[in-house]
């Protein structure tokens, strides 16, 4: 059997631990077997990011911005044991930060139904993709507390003043910032992901409470969307939507699912957990990163299971959930081969999911989903990290 042609090389930024070692066998077993893969290759493994001092992050975010997509496996956030465990000279920044300061993207995180696998909310039919702004408001707020009272004004560079409040004793007041520049930023990023998923956008803010900083929000949306979108969504036959948060929340909760909940930053935080949890399981959730000028970056949801490694390098057996990890690989040579109109690409990156989740379907599947999975007729099988992959591979 020939082996698939690709014309522009995937940007590949390899990672650590237990994430690292599936990275190789779902490449070797799942993918070269069938494409001719044609990748540029950068090791995020934390060996490589202190050899270089860091240098390749930079430089695979900067091939992402060349070639336009990009596939990620999950790396080390150093922190102090890390520091010891690799003698690292600095405690290095989060790849992922790195990478979307340099793209300045969104990260949407959609969950992988599997017949079987039930929702908690019963009535979700569809996936919800959830679009958390990552910048600004708390995350990047100053906060201080007033100990004896007395007045806080707020201070503007045009030299006016607002009063806060007037504290008559101790308490507490906190300031927050967002910038229309990357309002405006999320705002494209959401719209572009929308049409290239051809499905409804929704955002919430609570801009009848905060008047002018939410509002802010709502209205830069309302203009980007008239002035570049509006067109190119009635074409592509989806809708925006705008609503209050809480009015949002209600919603989500009574529908079929099947669009995108755009969220600002601390709501995209929580909603971003209640959804995955809800759906079943971090490690059947995919992520991307998708820049307003329309890069994607593709990855798991999860991280490198450093408990699992631990096992793995003692030998042990381990049940690692490898669904995440192999739709970042989909999701990117699915885009590949739209971009360079490849379609036989583009269906084997479908015929690689649907074999994954016929394999849960017909009951294999890692220690993880035993619990979770209920099917009229089939006793779910736990096998290991390695034996999942080869069940897949049969389908093929
Ligand atoms: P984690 O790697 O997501 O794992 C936490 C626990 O969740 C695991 O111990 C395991 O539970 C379960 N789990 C997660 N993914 C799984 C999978 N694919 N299959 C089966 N079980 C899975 O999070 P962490 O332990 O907090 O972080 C480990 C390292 O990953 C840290 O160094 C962190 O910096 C990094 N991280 C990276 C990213 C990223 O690159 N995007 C994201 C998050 C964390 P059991 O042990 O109970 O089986
Ligand atoms: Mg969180």
């Amino acid at each position: 059997m020939s082996k698939i042609k690709m014309t522009t090389p995937l940007v590949e930024l390899d990672g650590d631990e237990m994430t690292r070692v599936l990275w190789k066998e779902i490449k070797s077993t799942l993918i070269e077997p069938y494409v001719d893969l044609k990748t540029e290759y950068y090791d995020l493994g934390l060996v490589e990011r202190e050899k270089t001092q860091d240098q390749v992050t930079v430089d695979a975010a900067n091939a992402i911005k060349k070639y336009g997509v990009g596939v990620k496996c999950a790396t080390i956030t150093p922190n102090a044991q890390r520091m010891t465990e690799y003698n690292l000279s600095k405690m290095w920044k989060s790849p992922n930060g790195t990478v979307r300061g340099i793209l300045d993207g969104t990260v949407f995180r959609t969950p992988i139904l599997v017949d079987g696998i039930r929702p908690i909310v019963s009535c979700w039919q569809k996936p919800i993709t959830i679009a958390r702004h990552a910048y600004g408001d708390v995350y990047a707020g100053v906060e201080a507390y007033v100990p004896e009272g007395g007045k806080v004004t707020l201070k503007l560079p045009d030299g006016s003043e607002k009063t806060v409040f007037e504290f008559k004793g101790p308490g507490i007041v906190q300031g927050i910032h967002n910038t229309d520049r990357s309002i405006a930023s999320f705002a494209r990023s959401c719209f572009n992901y929308a049409l290239d998923r051809k499905t409804d956008l929704w955002f919430s803010t609570k801009d009848t409470i905060s008047k002018i900083y939410d509002h802010r929000f709502k209205d830069i949306f309302a203009e980007i969307f008239e002035q570049e979108y509006r067109a190119k969504f009635e074409a592509a036959g989806i809708e925006y939507f705008y609503t209050l948060i809480d009015d949002a929340v209600a919603r989500v909760m009574r529908s079929k699912g099947g669009f995108i909940w755009a969220c600002k930053n601390y709501d995209g935080d929580v909603m971003s957990d209640m959804l995955a949890t809800a759906f079943g399981s971090l490690a059947m959730m995919t992520s991307v990163l998708v820049s307003p000028d329309g890069c994607f970056e593709y990855e798991a949801a999860h991280g490198t299971v450093t408990r699992h490694y631990y096992k793995h390098l003692k030998g042990e057996e381990t049940s690692t959930n490898s669904v995440a990890t192999i739709f970042a690989w989909t999701g990117a040579l699915a885009k590949r081969g739209q971009l360079d109109n490849l379609p036989e690409l583009t269906a084997f990156a479908e015929k690689l999911e649907k074999a994954t989740l016929d394999t849960i379907e017909s009951g294999v599947m890692t220690k993880d989903l035993v619990s979770l999975f209920r099917k009229e007729g089939v006793t779910p099988q736990a096998v290991d990290s390695f034996g999942f992959l080869k069940a897949i591979a049969s389908r093929l």
